[in-house]
């Protein structure tokens, strides 16, 4: 299979994928054809199995981006009394509670600005003053910056507190080792194009079981209804109630296959890990910084602060480096003027040095 990408994506999804993930995507299903059910239902299962090993959790899969997702949980799951924490530490938290806001959900956040973790003193406190929380919904990898949030802790003093926990674990899952059982998640939401290398088209919803039973008639939306979703599929043999998207279902069993055939998540981790190692290493070299500390950063993507350099601009930084053959992201926080990079997908630490290479001829200063 010919790979003509004329660049690597260096962007958290989508992200490069391997020609045999698009390879396999030339072909048609029908969506009524227990061939295609199979498979739905196989991977529904596969899904469960990578995030816990202790039994009581199911998986739906839902059309649509990540934030499709995320919303469709949120608005699924939350009662009409009900009330959302967020602990926020850049956009996709932020996009949470602006869900919660758009569906006229009683919603609180935790701002902890761009940099830092969720303060957990004050996340325990709020929870034993406000009885009327019943969701704490957080980011584990929050993309905007590269910072892994402590989920296991926040997990813990959610569940003291006996509170439904919801984990956005979109651009972590499959990347990172983790068991949602042990993070005391209810519901993990991830997509099929972040560290499992799929492409883009939809997500998916893994959840204890009898946490989801209790949602019906609480969805928001006809299209997200994340119950009426997992019960088509549970009583019809994996069936989605609205046109699925096959190529893209097609294309990540194959991708969770290469997960498999590559030693599973914790290889992954040790590549992305390397990735980012390298990366970090050689920009210092470079003169570069990076916006976090290295005590908060994950392996999936980094923020480096744009050089302080006369004449130095990002665009035609990025034109520079498209034109080797590498496509990397603009920034997203305030506090500073940052680009970013990812090293999750297709990408290995051989990627990362023709990158550094590619650096060291583009930059004129040093
Ligand atoms: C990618 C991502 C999402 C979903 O974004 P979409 O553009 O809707 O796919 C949500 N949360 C995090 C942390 C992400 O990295």
């Amino acid at each position: 299979m010919p790979n003509d990408n004329p660049y690597l994506l260096l962007t958290p999804g989508p992200l490069s994928t391997t020609p045999t993930v698009k390879g396999v995507m030339m072909r048609d299903w029908c969506t009524w054809d227990d061939d295609y059910n199979n498979l739905v239902q196989a991977l529904r299962t596969d899904l469960v199995t990578l995030a816990t090993d202790t039994p009581g959790y199911t998986s739906v899969l839902m059309q649509g981006s990540g934030t499709f997702c995320v919303e469709s949980v949120i608005g699924s799951v939350i009662p009409d009394d009900g009330k959302l924490l967020v602990p926020v530490n850049g956009e996709y938290g932020k996009r949470m509670a602006e869900i919660g806001r758009r569906l006229r959900i009683e919603t609180v956040v935790h701002d902890s600005g761009e940099v830092d973790p969720p303060d957990l003193a004050r996340l325990d406190r709020t929870l034993a003053d406000d009885p009327d929380i019943t969701h704490v919904a957080v980011v584990h990898s929050e993309t905007t910056t590269g910072m892994l949030n402590p989920v296991e802790e926040i997990g813990r003093i959610v569940k003291q507190h006996n509170r439904i926990y919801i984990l956005d674990a979109m651009s972590s899952f499959g990347g990172i080792p983790m068991d949602m059982a042990e993070i005391g998640a209810d519901f993990l939401v991830s997509s099929a194009n972040k560290c499992i290398q799929g492409v883009p088209g939809f997500g998916f919803v893994i959840a204890r079981r009898e946490v989801l039973e209790l949602c019906t008639d609480r969805a928001r939306s006809l299209s997200l209804d994340l119950y009426d979703q997992w019960h088509e599929m549970e009583t019809k043999n994996g069936k989605w109630r609205f046109t699925s998207p096959t190529h893209t279902v097609r294309a990540f069993v194959q991708a969770l296959q290469e997960l498999r055939d590559e030693g599973g998540v914790d290889a992954r981790y040790a590549r992305y890990s390397e990735n980012h190692r390298v990366l970090v290493e050689g920009m210092h070299r470079l003169g570069f910084q990076c916006l976090l500390t290295e005590a908060y950063q994950s392996p999936i993507i980094t923020s480096f602060l744009n050089p302080d350099q006369p004449d130095y601009n990002f665009k035609r930084f990025y034109d520079a480096l498209k034109s080797h053959g590498f496509v990397i992201y603009p920034g997203k926080v305030s506090i500073a003027d940052t680009f970013r990079i990812g090293h999750i997908g297709d990408v290995n630490p051989d990627d990362i040095r023709r990158l550094l290479t590619a650096i060291d001829a583009t930059i004129y200063w040093d």
